[in-house]
């Protein structure tokens, strides 16, 4: 009698272990799936650019060109509970550098003209959207920009866990990010 009961335990257990890694651990990264990972990222040299250690970890809803897209690409059909290191080509990350995008521009169009410093960074805003523009060279009348991202140009080298995959929420869907 006994061991009827330990063998119904058991199967109930074991069904109940099987529900939780169904929902869990085998739901694929796909469009529409919101997934949440830890990331690391790297230039060529190994520096650490970005990370979310200390940070906590990234949610975005996946499919909806929230992430670069060779990052997307690469989640593609993965499961919670991997782990794994990409570099992506800069056709696939932030784009190559566009020379027209570096202007020298009047020194007095900046607020605090005599603060200035190589390598400080402004959000302009123009026709085209949003840019955030780097100062590349301090001159005595003008400032020579950068609108270039700061990754233009670069493998982007990545350290990848992923930690939880789900299916989006309609308010989700609807907004086109994770909540
Ligand atoms: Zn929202």
């Amino acid at each position: 009698m006994e061991i009827i009961i330990d063998y119904f335990d058991i199967l109930f257990l074991f069904k109940l272990y099987f529900q939780i890694i169904k929902k869990g651990k085998f739901m694929k990264v796909q469009k529409n799936t919101v997934v949440t990972i830890d990331y690391t990222l790297k230039d060529d040299n190994g520096n650490i650019i970005d990370t979310s250690q200390g940070r906590g970890p990234l949610k975005y809803l996946h499919g909806n060109g929230n992430l670069i897209p060779g990052l997307e690409k690469a989640l593609e059909g993965k499961e919670a509970g991997e782990s794994f290191s990409v570099t992506i080509p800069p056709e696939d990350g932030y784009g190559y550098k566009d020379e027209g995008l570096i202007q020298e521009v009047p020194r007095n169009l900046f607020d605090d003209s005599n603060g200035l410093e190589v390598g400080m960074q402004f959000q302009a805003q123009t026709e085209q959207g949003t840019y955030i523009l780097t100062i590349q060279e301090i001159k005595e009348n003008t400032v020579v920009v950068d609108g270039n991202h700061p990754l233009a140009g670069q493998n982007l080298n990545f350290d990848i866990n992923i930690i939880d995959v789900r299916e989006a929420t309609a308010d989700e869907l609807a907004h086109g990010h994770a909540h």
